[in-house]
């Protein structure tokens, strides 16, 4: 089993149950078992400003999985949520976006897959829940704390337990 962190995110619909419903078919179709989820996060959309706030969250998991088989396994679940890649804009609305992050401190360059994830340490969208669950997690030699600290975090909001409300 190997720890793999994952990004969900979406801007379109009942965002927060779909991350609950996609958490279990995580587990169940990556033979994974979840050990940490993140708050979920209300954040200011990114690469393209003219659309609706996106909720944001990320979770760890340990599967038996090899890192392609994951990616397959999470477009798979984000088309069973809606996703539609032919649809969409580049970083446009979208229901449910399953980005994997890092698996282990395996580095992969492939036209598929790059890992850890490229674009990871421009995000504070990412950073603040990854931060919740790893923050002494090292990925590309860097700590996740660490790299939060160099980020504004500017509009970005822990939304309450559902459980709470
Ligand atoms: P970004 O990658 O900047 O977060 P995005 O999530 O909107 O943008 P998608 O349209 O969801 O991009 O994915 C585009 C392609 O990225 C996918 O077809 C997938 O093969 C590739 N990809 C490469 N590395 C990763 C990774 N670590 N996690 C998820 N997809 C990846
Ligand atoms: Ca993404
Ligand atoms: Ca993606």
């Amino acid at each position: 089993m190997t720890s793999a962190l994952i990004a969900l995110g979406g801007n379109v619909g009942d965002v927060r149950a779909t991350f609950n419903k996609a958490i279990a078919h995580i587990c169940g179709m990556a033979q994974a078992e979840l050990v940490a989820r993140s708050s979920d996060y209300a954040t200011p959309p990114w690469g393209n400003e003219q659309q609706a706030r996106f909720v944001n969250a990320c979770v760890e998991i340990e599967t038996s999985l090899d890192p392609n088989a994951l990616l397959f396994t999470l477009q798979r679940i984000e088309n069973r949520f809606g996703r539609d890649r032919a649809r969409e804009e580049r970083w446009g609305p979208r229901t449910l976006d399953l980005d994997l992050i890092a698996y282990d401190d395996a580095t992969i360059r492939t036209a598929e897959l790059t890992l850890p994830h490229p674009r990871l340490f421009e995000r504070a969208f990412v950073l603040v829940p990854l931060a919740e669950i790893a923050p002494d997690r090292v990925i590309a030699g860097r700590t996740v704390r660490a790299a939060l600290g160099a980020v504004s975090t500017e509009g970005i909001e822990r939304l309450p337990d559902v459980g709470s409300r």
